[in-house]
């Protein structure tokens, strides 16, 4: 299987057929599994074996082939599906950690994942420091022998700043730390977070995995000792497993994943380059835009820019009235959808931040996230310049 391109993987990674041979991956929709003995279910209990489950909150046959596929795409050893991406980000931290640790993470964070670490983490005793991740002497200034785990978004949301994962692993490791990338941004596509220095990788695969809007869903991925041994045990006690039916979903996602990201990164790039050319907004934010601060950073990680871009359009007014005349783009808060989204990050995602906050990690009353979709780009940019 190593050997494979990623798109190849997509599509046949880990599947494991029944004995009727379905070409389709089948859905285990079922909680639990019979055993043939009770000296079987004691067995099973020890240890089971590779085609052996207990009960869906530990694993399931659907649940395992998205792991597999999904881990073997990303060059990972081993991972854990989750109910959603929040319970991945939250599982992997609250696993790893226990009271006087100390965890250093970038401050521009999805709203939630600032809550984890700001209000739950704290509440247990674990110490939370944050840096603007793109200044490395911030980093290497918070990073000391008590840092367990250093935590951030690769590219962050909403304001796509880039973060140097080899830089910060660098550091991470050096003070013993473990390196965890919520990389949703950068879509497994993109992805080489590992290779980079990143100990483990989070996506919410609610975004480009599954990219048609219908479910929830996280992944957890690293070595098979953090992932068997670390993270199942509290993930399968606290039950924030994903059902099989949601890995069903996201398995034939991952068999179009790289298609749809690829003509949504094309389209996300076409757009930004003709409304800089266009004029009217204030900022375009795009990494994969030469005036990007971290563009040289972003092809050298990713190679491309992705598929979500922001503007500024100086007012909460101006944003509001094109948000509201828009006709194919959709008001809502998803992104990596096959449907193009705009967002207002200051009065939804990222209500909760303060207003000091807000102006640091530059999330201004005037900023629309676009999470470009897949329709004609010419279509999206008429409907956007209206
Ligand atoms: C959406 C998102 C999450 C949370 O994922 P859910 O599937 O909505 O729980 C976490 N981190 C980032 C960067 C996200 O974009």
């Amino acid at each position: 299987m190593k050997k494979w391109s990623k798109r190849t993987q997509a599509v046949h990674g880990g599947i494991r057929r029944s004995q009727f041979g379905e070409v389709s991956e089948a859905i285990f929709l079922t909680q639990g599994f019979v055993y043939g003995s009770a000296e079987a279910a004691e067995a099973r209990f020890v240890e089971a074996g590779p085609d052996e489950f207990i009960y869906a909150r530990y694993g399931n046959p659907t649940t395992a082939m998205f792991e597999a596929r999904i881990a073997t795409l990303e060059g990972a050893e081993d991972g854990f599906a989750t109910a959603s991406g929040m319970a991945a980000v939250s599982g992997a931290l609250m696993a790893s950690l226990r009271a006087g640790d100390h965890v250093v993470s970038s401050r521009a964070l999805f709203g939630s994942c600032l809550y984890v670490l700001e209000e739950v983490l704290t509440r247990f005793g674990v110490r939370v420091t944050f840096v603007d991740g793109t200044d490395l002497a911030q980093w290497e200034a918070a990073i000391t022998p008590q840092t367990r785990v250093v935590f951030f978004e690769s590219v962050s949301n909403p304001t796509l700043q880039v973060i140097d994962i080899a830089a910060v692993s660098r550091l991470a490791h050096a003070a013993g730390a473990l390196v965890m990338v919520d990389n949703v941004f950068a879509t497994p596509v993109y992805s080489r977070a590992l290779e980079q220095g990143a100990d483990v990788v989070i996506y919410s695969t609610t975004k480009h995995v599954d990219g048609q809007g219908r479910a929830l869903g996280g992944v957890i991925l690293g070595t098979k000792a953090f992932i068997r041994k670390t993270v199942e045990p509290y993930m399968k006690h606290t039950g924030g497993a994903m059902s099989p039916f949601t890995a069903w979903l996201m398995l034939k996602g991952l068999e179009t994943m790289e298609l749809r990201v690829r003509a949504q990164t094309a389209g996300a790039e076409a757009l930004a380059r003709a409304l800089v050319a266009d004029g009217r907004f204030a900022r375009v934010i795009y990494p994969g835009l030469e005036g990007h601060p971290q563009h040289a950073l972003a092809m050298a990680q990713m190679g491309a820019g992705g598929t979500v871009l922001a503007v500024d359009l100086g007012s909460r007014e101006a944003a509001f009235a094109m948000l509201n005349r828009l006709r194919i783009w959709t008001i809502s808060n998803n992104l990596g959808d096959a449907k193009s989204i705009a967002t207002h990050p200051a009065t939804t995602t990222h209500q909760r931040l303060p207003l000091d906050q807000k102006a640091a990690l530059g999330i201004t009353p005037g900023l629309v996230r676009l999470s470009v979709g897949l329709e004609d780009p010419e279509d999206l940019l008429s409907d956007l310049l209206g």
